[in-house]
């Protein structure tokens, strides 16, 4: 019998969910826990890390799931890398489901970077307001460029002081439309960007608010991972699984 375990935690994640629950299938939805009230789920879900490589070896088959879609954000390198050993070691055919990156348009002013310490030595020197679009657990190795006005935007109120001495939050969930962050880069008199690039639609509006400001981006490249097969809509992946989509892609 078919089981699936969608690795979750993205807008893409939630719209296969949804569809794979109409379609009647049977699969679980894992979060890895970092949001304190997740978006609820029509299919059963779980939450919290599987303990590396081995737990989740040992969850795919104590549960008997035969198709893991990997689902989560294109930044969340470990659990993919995770899911890619495990579903070697036990035979579970695996699918990504991810966005292909965003791609330079006419008028972007993107500093392409590979990591988080070349996007912190991107930054200006003279004091600038910067919109720090990253996630929390990345947002430390900023502390080394103190002179900075950042504003953050998190799911979740942060637990504790920031490790940046001007620090401006923003507590909301997205997806944001060009209008709200236009109103977001406008009311904090944001001058720099730094944000991943994650692909998709749901995070895009902010680069393409970006763009008609005028301001500069630095766009953090993906980290790499180990080959997989990989798909971009959600009617592939219903394909892969044997059904038809019942909900557009
Ligand atoms: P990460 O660094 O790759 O993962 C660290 C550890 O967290 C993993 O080794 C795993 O623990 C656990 N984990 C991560 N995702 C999990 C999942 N879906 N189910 C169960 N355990 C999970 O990941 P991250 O960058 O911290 O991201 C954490 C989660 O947040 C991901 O699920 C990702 O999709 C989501 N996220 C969403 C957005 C967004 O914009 N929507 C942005 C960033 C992250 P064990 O090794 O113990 O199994």
């Amino acid at each position: 019998m078919m089981r699936a375990l969608i690795l979750g935690g993205t807008a893409d994640a939630n719209l296969l969910a949804e569809t794979i629950a109409q379609a009647g299938l049977e699969a679980v939805y894992s979060y890895g826990g970092r949001t304190r009230a997740p978006a609820g789920q029509k299919l059963p879900t779980r939450i919290g890390g599987f303990g590396g490589v081995t737990g989740l070896s040992d969850y795919l088959r104590r549960e008997g799931i035969t198709h893991v879609i990997d689902a989560t954000h294109p930044f969340a390198a470990e659990m993919s890398g995770n899911a890619v050993m495990a579903c070697a070691e036990t035979g579970t055919p695996l699918l990504a489901l991810e966005r292909a990156p965003w791609v330079r348009t006419a008028g972007d002013n993107w500093i392409e970077v590979a990591d988080i310490t070349s996007a912190v030595a991107a930054l200006p020197e003279r004091r600038v307001r910067v919109f720090l679009a990253i996630g929390r657990q990345h947002i430390a190795p900023f502390g080394a460029r103190p002179q900075h006005a950042y504003t953050l935007r998190f799911v979740d109120p942060p637990e504790g002081a920031l490790p940046l001495p001007d620090a401006d939050v923003i507590v909301s969930r997205g997806p944001f439309t060009i209008d709200d962050e236009f109103e977001t880069l406008r009311s904090r008199a944001i001058e720099w960007i730094v944000a991943r690039n994650s692909g998709g639609a749901g995070a895009r509006a902010k680069i393409d608010a970006a763009r008609v400001l005028g301001l500069p981006v630095i766009m953090l490249a993906r980290p790499q991972l180990p080959d997989r097969p990989r798909v971009e809509s959600i009617a592939e992946v219903m394909e892969w699984l044997g059904h038809r989509a019942c909900l557009g892609a």
